[in-house]
């Protein structure tokens, strides 16, 4: 280890692990000032800090309930469906002017929804609704595009045709949930 901040200077007593009180260190919490062993310390971006407080960071960031993370991706689901129905249908066109700007929308009005609390794992799970929905509303064109590349005659390009149907409803899906997932991070 090059860096060690946070250590004190020698001091004429022993100082021992708060947690581990067996281990003598002179390492300190830098936001708690408590004694911590290597084994303690976290290396954060603002130095090290001992377990308990990263724990109460981590916490103060994702208050959001559980009540508040369920609507907040209700509010995901209900309104990626919606914009997974309309956008893709406005050709590739209308996905590179509006899946963003829906995306963003879309999570600002989850985030909202929730009183701007933030929760840990809502982020995550929205892309992949924003992905479900985007199917679900799309379901009768990839059902169409499957059933015509199976039944399509010899000298068809089929690979122009399902491109053409089906990279809208992908290319909305990727931008809107990308979009998405950056304003409820
Ligand atoms: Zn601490
Ligand atoms: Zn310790």
């Amino acid at each position: 280890m090059t860096e060690a901040p946070n250590y004190a200077p020698p001091a004429d007593e022993k100082t021992f692990c708060a947690v581990h009180t067996d281990v003598e260190t002179a390492l300190r919490c830098n936001r708690c000032a408590r004694y911590m062993c290597p084994r303690c310390a976290v290396r954060t971006e603002v130095g090290y800090r001992c377990r308990q407080c990263v724990y109460q960071q981590q916490d103060k960031f994702f208050k959001a309930s559980q009540q508040e993370q369920i609507i907040s991706l209700a509010v995901v689901f209900g309104l990626s469906l919606v914009a997974g129905f309309i956008v893709p249908r406005l050709f590739l066109i209308g996905v590179l002017f509006l899946s963003l700007p829906a995306g963003v929308a879309i999570g600002e009005l989850a985030l909202r929804a929730a009183k701007r609390q933030r929760g840990r794992y809502v982020p995550q799970i929205a892309i992949g609704l924003v992905i479900l929905t985007a199917l679900i509303a799309n379901i009768s064109v990839i059902g169409d595009a499957i059933t015509f590349a199976q039944r399509a005659p010899r000298g068809v390009n089929v690979g122009t045709h399902l491109t053409q149907e089906l990279l809208p409803i992908g290319l909305h899906a990727a931008l809107c949930s990308a979009a998405v997932f950056g304003r409820l991070r």
